[in-house]
């Protein structure tokens, strides 16, 4: 992926497009440290800095009209933000800077991990299922329904025809999802091989990092190219029109901060919210108002 002047990307439409996967994707020819789509300032890092100031409280905005109509009218609508990257990809990072912007009433941040024994009694999207957001709020999935055709395969944890078969499983239920509602948003951050390294040794350095640090991020980095391989299948099979996967460069967190709130405030602004009509009679509830007096 090539770097990109604001001026081409006006051209090509939206951050979102731009970062959107083909058919066939190869993380190889995407470069972490790139940052596509970024105009060309002085100082990036402080002007994406600013802007992601400025795109939070877009984000705030559109998160509360999608809330109101929930509550107002009962829409069924809904945002669901899938997050996916190897450790040290950003993850926390960019719930922090990106919901960290919108109102928590409004949010339903879920984070995944190994699945319980009862979870794992169930099939793979049981879990996932129960997780969703509600109508009118704006979920974050810390890992998802993909880490069973990542982790699941790399470390075989299941026979290869089950794995092979929850792709287009997760097709299916995307679709349910959106049919009726959603707007799913699938972001994979896209970190390097030596970044990961630095991030993994910065967390032995800083003693309020060590209890992010598990010893297993450092086996599942011995299988780098087996998860990239893998991570290639996800996005490759489970782009869909409905649901599309989107790459970020992740090396440099600025950038990978400032290209999720555009990606996210593109799907919003793809909903045409705006705030639910009083469904009550405005000038006679003034006048009840204006003519009250305190009870005696
Ligand atoms: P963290 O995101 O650092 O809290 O780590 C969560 C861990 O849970 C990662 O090592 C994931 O690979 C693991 N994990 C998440 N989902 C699954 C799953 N479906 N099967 C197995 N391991 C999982
Ligand atoms: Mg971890």
């Amino acid at each position: 992926m090539t770097e990109l002047t604001g001026a081409r990307l006006r051209s090509r439409g939206s951050l979102s497009d731009l970062l959107r996967v083909g058919p066939t994707v190869d993380l190889t020819e995407i470069d972490p440290r790139s940052t596509p789509g970024l105009p060309k300032k002085k100082d990036p890092k402080a002007w994406a800095r600013e802007r992601l100031a400025s795109i939070g409280a877009d984000l705030a905005r559109y998160q509360e009209k999608l809330y109101a109509n929930a509550k107002a009218t009962g829409d069924p609508r809904r945002l669901l933000l899938v997050l996916q990257a190897m450790d040290c990809g950003g993850k926390d990072g960019t719930i922090k800077k990106v919901a960290g912007a919108m109102n928590p009433l409004g949010l339903h941040i879920v984070g995944f991990g190994p699945p319980t024994e009862e979870e794992r009694a169930h099939d793979f999207l049981w879990r996932i299922r129960r997780a969703l957001p509600e109508a009118g709020q704006v979920g974050v999935f810390n890992r998802s329904h993909y880490e069973d055709v990542l982790v699941a395969r790399v470390d075989s944890l299941v026979p290869e025809r089950t794995w092979q078969s929850r792709y287009w499983q997760i097709n299916g239920f995307e679709r349910e999802l959106v049919n009726g509602g959603y707007t799913i948003v699938k972001v994979m951050l896209h970190i390097s091989y030596q970044e990961q390294r630095e991030r993994l040794l910065e967390r032995l350095t800083d003693p309020t990092k060590y209890w992010k640090y598990n010893p297993g991020d450092v086996d599942a980095r011995a299988r780098w190219t087996d998860y990239q391989a893998a991570y290639n299948d996800a996005l490759s099979r489970c782009t869909t029109d409905y649901a599309p996967w989107h790459v970020v460069p992740a090396d440099r967190k600025w950038y990978r901060d400032w290209a999720v709130a555009n990606i996210v405030r593109d799907a919003l602004a793809g909903m045409d919210l705006s705030y639910p009509k009083a469904d009550f009679d405005i000038a006679a509830e003034r006048r009840r108002l204006e003519a009250d007096r305190v009870p005696r």
